[in-house]
């Protein structure tokens, strides 16, 4: 019931250490009362009052379940009342969830990747822990509650004159995530299943331990190519090819123990898949999604190869002309400059981006526009013309946060002042601080019994500044941060737009493929060089544009080789689809192939000018496998489909209020609806996959043109 409670997104995660002895020493709160509670929330003023939530919570659940499974009949339907009983927990639950970090946890409760702790007073963690952990046991007493889910699942019936749309649909959301624990099934079955769960755990996290692990370099290869003992990365910027070429193959050699960890990966994930009547985890996994099923991501990604293929060449072509002229600069008798291989890619873009523009220049230069203020006021200024939703500052009380160094508290108004949403941005950058970039939804927009509408709380957690110094929010970020503040404040804004009867399918909860596109959409605001210099603006000089050959500069850097980077991410998914797919994941299981084949196979088919070695394994570094499990493509079809309603609806008018209040209005419907049906509303028609593959299409080759460089 609570798989969906936290937004599955992650752009990069790391899994730091909390505990600084500094923040420590600095921020024991030995239990000293606040003035308010975090968020605002009176009953946790101390780290105490967080271990009182769980029982509390318990005590809610148990009677909304009595009420539910309750003989006599009852004036609200089932979902009403299981969607009551899951924002109990969420609430909670969620607002704890920010505060710890414990992956196995993390697995069984919330499946998130940004779960980690924000709070720099170890007695408020470790209440959250505990209280996390009390929840945990809850929601897996729920989720295995026989009698609950069988009255849920009946009501489909029992209850189908009072359904209407939404209702049914957020059912099935709902039964969906019942029947993932395995409740709907045969005791001998539930038995099988909760076997395979748990292999599927463990082969996960044992494959993911090993994902970073640093490769020894031999006496020989470290003489020759002067290289230290150990390498940490497949990235060489030597001009030697052999020397870029060993260490990439290197670093992605085939390893026979992660090869181990995978094969039960993905054989336990088969027969789950089969135990609950799919013909593999590949079409298990496209359940509620955008594409619907595996034939429809099949096309989709390998349209995006090959109407992408042009593009691709094209930039290939500039980059084998950067190779040959590098060659002629180092001599170095290497007759083969006409190929290129994966190991040159990063290498030769890196070298054609510093020779075609003058990055330190332009970043010099834009630095005095891009800071965390004037970032996230140009935000507001693009969502107050396009919705009529603006964000202003608001003080934080002492105790409403973990910490003010860093932390700013920005409220949701809409043109007649009426408040919709709190996001609490903490983008201080502290040591122990996850360094990636996330988004929490701790309490997400629900009607409720008296028809009003449960204000959402949503926590951004970026590192961008010295949150000690005064001037953190005006010290310059990076172009690139920029951008990561409008997609994360893009998901903020899904959230506080929702306007749901159900709190399951608010804002953000809904199908991955669907919830990056509103994020994926603000960063193509961002990236139009008469929006971003509309709105982002010098602080305190507020007729100061960034100019414009500064502001193109920048997009033209940041967009050079689009099409080879969407090539090799539809790439990605399609070993991610197949390696769980109905061919390859039996063949897989049995031993009769290697993932390294398969990856080869496909590498070969969707970038064949592109030299690889077979032994090359990528795959066994490949996190994602873990955690999408036949849904990495998801990214890619969100971009498509932001590309797509950027095209019809805001390229030649970004500023329209007309398609900006439509698309306001899609957003509000969260998951409510089948996401193809969402975006009818926005487009007029329900895209195919083959118009999303020509949406990126399009793009790249619009981008492709890139002017040749002497390097
Ligand atoms: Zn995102």
């Amino acid at each position: 019931m609570l798989r969906s409670v936290i937004l599955r997104h992650s752009r990069t995660v790391t899994r730091n250490n909390w505990v600084a002895s500094e923040w420590k020493r600095t921020f024991r709160s030995d239990n000293i009362e606040k003035q308010t509670g975090l968020f605002g929330n009176a009953e946790l003023k101390t780290s105490k009052s967080l271990n009182k939530l769980p029982a509390a919570v318990k005590s809610s659940t148990d009677s909304l379940i009595q009420e539910l499974l309750s003989p006599s009949s009852n004036p609200r339907t089932s979902i009403e009342i299981v969607d009551d009983i899951s924002n109990e927990i969420c609430k909670s639950a969620d607002l704890v969830s920010c505060m710890f970090q414990d992956s196995k946890l993390k697995f069984y409760l919330f499946q998130a990747e940004c779960v980690r702790q924000l709070h720099c007073e170890s007695e408020f963690r470790e209440a959250a822990e505990n209280a996390s952990r009390k929840f945990c046991e809850l929601v897996e007493s729920l989720n295995t509650n026989t009698a609950l889910y069988q009255k849920l699942k009946s009501s489909e019936v029992t209850e189908a004159s009072r359904l209407d749309d939404v209702d049914r649909r957020t059912l099935t959301l709902l039964l969906d995530d019942f029947e993932q624990s395995g409740v709907h099934l045969e005791d001998d079955q539930k038995s099988k299943f909760v076997q395979l769960s748990s292999e599927i755990f463990e082969a996960g996290a044992r494959f993911q331990e090993n994902c970073d692990r640093i490769v020894p370099v031999g006496k020989f290869d470290q003489a020759k190519y002067g290289l230290p003992s150990q390498i940490y990365s497949p990235v060489s910027n030597s001009l030697d090819r052999s020397k870029r070429k060993m260490v990439y193959n290197t670093f992605y050699r085939h390893d026979d123990q992660q090869e181990v960890y995978l094969r039960k990966l993905v054989s336990s994930r088969q027969e789950l898949a089969q135990l609950t009547g799919f013909e593999s985890f590949a079409h298990r996994a496209q359940r509620n999604s955008l594409l619907e099923n595996y034939d429809n991501v099949r096309n989709f990604l390998w349209g995006v190869v090959e109407e992408c293929r042009s593009a691709f060449e094209k930039e290939l072509a500039v980059l084998i002309d950067v190779s040959t002229q590098c060659s002629q600069q180092v001599r170095n008798g290497d007759n083969d400059v006409s190929t290129i291989a994966e190991h040159d890619l990063g290498f030769l873009m890196h070298l054609y981006r510093e020779s075609a523009y003058d990055i330190a220049k332009v970043s010099h230069e834009s630095s005095q526009f891009f800071t965390f203020s004037s970032v996230w006021k140009g935000f507001s200024t693009l969502t107050q013309r396009l919705y009529g939703v603006r964000l202003i500052e608001d003080p934080i009380n002492h105790g409403e946060m973990w910490n003010t160094a860093g932390v700013l508290k920005l409220k949701a108004l809409d043109d007649q002042n009426n408040e919709l949403g709190i996001i609490y941005a903490d983008v201080s950058i502290r040591p122990e601080k996850a360094v990636g970039d996330c988004h929490y939804t701790v309490r997400c927009s629900k009607q409720l019994s008296n028809g009003t509408w449960q204000m959402p709380i949503l926590v951004l957690s970026l590192g961008l500044v010295d949150g000690h110094s005064t001037e953190w929010k005006d010290s310059g970020i990076s172009f690139h941060s920029a951008e990561t503040m409008f997609h994360e404040l893009g998901h903020a804004m899904h959230s506080i737009l929702g306007r749901t009867k159900y709190q399951h399918v608010a804002g953000t909860r809904c199908p991955q493929d669907f919830s990056e596109i509103p994020s994926n959409l603000m960063e193509y605001f961002f990236s139009d060089l008469g929006v971003m210099r509309d709105i982002i603006r010098r602080p305190n000089q507020p007729n100061e544009q960034l100019p414009i050959e500064s502001a193109a500069t920048l997009l033209a850097s940041r967009h050079s080789f689009t099409a080879i980077e969407t090539v090799q991410q539809a790439a990605y998914g399609l070993y991610d689809l197949e390696v769980h797919g109905p061919i390859a994941a039996p063949q897989i299981a049995s031993g009769r192939m290697t993932t390294t084949e398969l990856f080869y196979d496909i590498m070969s088919k969707a970038m064949p000018h592109v030299q690889r070695s077979p032994d090359s394994a990528f795959q066994h570094r490949f996190h994602h496998t873990v955690q999408y499990g036949a849904k990495y493509y998801s990214y890619l079809v969100a971009r498509a489909s932001a590309c797509l309603i950027w095209q019809q609806r805001f390229q030649n008018e970004p500023f329209s209020r007309k398609w900006g209040g439509c698309w306001a209005e899609v957003q509000s419907h969260g998951g409510g609806h089948p996401p193809a049906i969402l975006l009818k509303k926005i487009l007029g028609f329900r895209p195919t996959s083959k118009d999303l593959t020509h949406a990126l299409s399009k793009e790249s080759q619009h981008l492709a043109n890139l002017d040749a460089v002497t390097v």
